[in-house]
């Protein structure tokens, strides 16, 4: 039994030399990939449930792979949230996204973008100035940026300090994948936000169950007493966007306006000239 228990040992203890040198070699690709502008961005139309009109691109990062193809960000965020390269990763998609915000602003387009912030771009301290220098670089009208950002950032004092000087340029901040986190009531009084991202799994449910429902409008209304506006990702057909309409949401986005895209993919109509 003792040979047993010292070959697992062992076996255990060569598995876990195999992840720190596969971890190395995941995050060096990595690193490899930022550098050779493998990491592309893709736009995901977010549409104002009044007038059904585009009003906000969603930035989402994507890893074209030169062998495995184009990879979502579950596949590789973790890694970056965990090495740390979420800083030159965010930063690389933050530019992107608002180049690519400039161009619509000089098309005429009324259209901003939305990116989402890991907790990790805000524990140091650089992230207001990055975004106020590239706000004067670009000339982008800081309105037309969005951050996302989830809700365990709520509850980081220093994250909060810094996504609210980010605020204070005239930036807009939403609260991301709403009530799945670590909702807390108390918290969400003390810092003023201009979005909440009602999470998916909430339109799933729509029209299935009265129970979704009914929490759903407690969103809407929680959200327009703090004096935010409403977005509902994951609609996927026309009676979970008449529900929402009719509940009073703002903002709509999933499959049933389009999908994720590259920017030279978009449907003519996504485009609202002003
Ligand atoms: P998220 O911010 O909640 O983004 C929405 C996700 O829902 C996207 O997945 C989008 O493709 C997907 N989605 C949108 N509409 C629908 C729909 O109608 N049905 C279904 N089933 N799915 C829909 P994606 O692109 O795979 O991104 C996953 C997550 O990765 C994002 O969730 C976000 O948390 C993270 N992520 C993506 N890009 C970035 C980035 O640049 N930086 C950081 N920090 N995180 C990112
Ligand atoms: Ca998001
Ligand atoms: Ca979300
Ligand atoms: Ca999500």
């Amino acid at each position: 039994a003792k040979r047993e228990g010292g070959g697992r040992v062992r076996l255990f203890r060569r598995e876990m030399g195999e992840d720190v040198a596969a971890r190395q070699r995941d995050k060096a690709a990595l690193t490899a990939a930022l550098a050779d502008d493998e990491l592309v961005v893709h736009y995901q139309p977010i549409i104002d449930v009044a007038t059904a009109r585009t009003t906000h691109a969603e930035a989402l990062v994507r890893w074209q792979h030169p062998g495995r193809g184009l990879l979502g960000p579950d596949r590789f965020i973790g890694l970056a949230e965990e090495t740390g390269l979420i800083v030159p990763l965010g930063a690389h998609v933050l530019r992107t996204a608002c180049a690519q915000a400039v161009r619509w602003q000089g098309q005429g387009h009324r259209l901003g973008v939305a990116v989402n912030v890991s907790p990790g771009q805000l524990s140091g301290n650089g992230f207001p100035r990055e975004v106020d220098e590239l706000l004067s670089a670009t000339g982008l009208e800081p309105g037309r940026l969005t951050v996302e950002v989830t809700e365990s950032v709520w509850a980081d004092e220093n994250a909060m300090r810094l996504l609210m000087a980010v605020r204070e340029l005239g930036v807009r901040v939403a609260l991301d994948d709403f009530g799945t986190g670590y909702s807390s009531l108390s918290y969400l009084r003390r810092y003023p936000f201009d979005l909440v991202k009602i999470d998916r799994s909430f339109t799933d449910g729509l029209g299935e169950d009265d129970r979704t429902g009914g929490v759903v409008r407690c969103i809407i209304d929680l959200a327009g007493a703090l004096g935010a506006r409403t977005v509902a990702e994951g609609v996927e057909t026309p009676q979970q966007a008449r529900w929402l309409r009719d509940a009073g949401c703002d903002f709509a986005q999933g499959y049933l306006f389009g999908r994720p895209e590259p920017v030279e993919n978009w449907h003519p109509d996504l485009l609202t000239i002003t």
